[in-house]
């Protein structure tokens, strides 16, 4: 798999590889730009909530798991806290309080309370190899794999449903959920791989083994992540006119919204539109569904507040970027009807916050698809010089 492209059809979609393999670069060349710029680089974020499901220990004392926050105050006024409490915090009845964080009823995760955390300048703090493993880090994933149960349990340890017996006995959005987690852990593999710390040269950079074991060599992981583009793209494409609407105004110090990050944006969408071919339709159809949807939003809740036993700062903030980034798209999907969707009578829809993560979460996405290719040229080489 690792000198091949997969090819066909990607699994529960209306796209194939193909069709995501020539856009890559061109989606990536416009995230990379995209998150650069000011609106989508800072993101708010509190970071030191208590584990929620059992006493963390394990923290990370690596260099390269900590983070730098950015001062308040270089932060355009119209982002801080007064601001955001104002125009991003839903209803009073339609906030479900837990301690440091919320949701709505529509949301897909629990998002930190806008009164509390720091503001990051993503782009400061780059997700790469940080070092942190072991138990800490596998009880984590195993956590957010236990959350794959839905009614009658299939699953009872980590790699249970896992690489190959997820089409038995389970339901469509079953298999969903376990292909969203599977490929966000694989993207994040493969963030780690690309951006790895070589302990005996002392020096960054790929590291192909390190892809292989974790992602290539099994094929499925692959997939999965060329399944999550297309999701967040179809998501992207849906919220299209929204996003295209949206406020951009502030980074660049004056109150017009910034055109370059408009372009871009705009350009995103347009691929996004031809190429975002998920059928959200197909999904939560049966006589359960309103039962399994809740159970869906409840599991994906979950995965987010797993995010807080996550014992390294970097991958914490990362790691609820993306869930934050995941669950927006399925917010999109799964709960917003075209009327809502029109940003003329729903200029609300989404908060900063879900903006920013969800075009994050896609350029993370799109940089692993590209690294795929960098990393199948490096086999290539590796095999013709032997
Ligand atoms: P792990 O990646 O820990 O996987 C544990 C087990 O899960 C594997 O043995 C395998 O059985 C199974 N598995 C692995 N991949 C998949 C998959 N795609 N699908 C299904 N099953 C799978 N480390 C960093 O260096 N930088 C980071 O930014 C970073 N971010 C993280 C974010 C989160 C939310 C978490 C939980 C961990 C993060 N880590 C990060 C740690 C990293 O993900 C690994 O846990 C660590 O490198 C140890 O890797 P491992 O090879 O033991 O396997």
């Amino acid at each position: 798999s690792c000198k091949q492209f997969p090819t066909g059809p990607i699994d529960t979609t209306s796209c194939d590889f193909e069709t995501v393999e020539s856009v890559t670069d061109a989606l990536y060349t416009h995230l990379h730009d995209l998150v650069q710029t000011p609106f989508f680089k800072y993101f708010r974020v509190d970071l030191y909530r208590d584990c929620p499901f059992w006493q963390e220990h394990g923290l990370c004392m690596n260099r390269e798991c900590g983070i730098t926050t950015v001062d308040e105050n270089e932060i355009p006024e119209s982002w801080r806290a007064a601001a955001l409490s104002k125009v991003e915090m839903p209803g009073k009845d339609e906030l479900h309080h837990l301690p440091g964080c919320y949701y709505r009823d529509s949301d897909f995760c629990f998002i930190d309370d806008m009164s509390e955390g720091d503001y990051v300048d993503l782009t400061a703090n780059p997700e790469r190899f940080t070092g942190y493993t072991g138990p800490s880090a596998h009880r984590v994933w195993s956590s957010i794999y236990e959350e794959n149960c839905f009614g009658v349990s299939h699953f009872d340890t980590l790699g249970a449903l896992s690489e190959g017996e997820e089409e038995a006995n389970t339901c469509l959005e079953q298999r969903v959920y376990y292909k969203i987690i599977s490929g966000l852990h694989a993207s994040i593999s493969t963030h780690i791989c690309v951006d790895h710390f070589n302990q005996s040269t002392g020096e960054w950079g790929p590291n192909l083994q390190c892809f292989i074991d974790r992602v290539a060599s099994h094929p499925e992981r692959l997939e999965y992540m060329y399944f999550n583009a297309v999701l967040l793209l179809r998501a992207v494409s849906r919220i299209g006119p929204y996003l295209s609407a949206y406020d951009y105004c502030g980074g660049t110090g004056n109150h017009e919204t910034d055109p370059y990050t408009l372009d871009k944006l705009n350009n995103v969408v347009h691929i996004a539109q031809n190429v975002g071919k998920f059928d959200e339709k197909m999904m939560f159809r049966g006589p359960n569904a309103d039962i399994l949807k809740e159970e869906f939003k409840q599991h994906f809740r979950n995965v987010s507040r797993i995010m807080d036993c996550v014992g390294c700062d970097k991958c914490r903030l990362w790691g609820k970027v993306q869930t934050s980034g995941v669950g927006t798209a399925l917010k999109i999907l799964f709960e917003l009807d075209e009327k809502a969707l029109d940003p003329k009578l729903n200029h609300n829809l989404l908060t900063r916050s879900e903006v920013v993560a969800l075009i994050n979460t896609l350029h993370r996405f799109t940089e692993s698809l590209h690294a795929v290719n960098d990393f199948r040229e490096m086999w290539q080489r590796e095999e013709a010089s032997q």
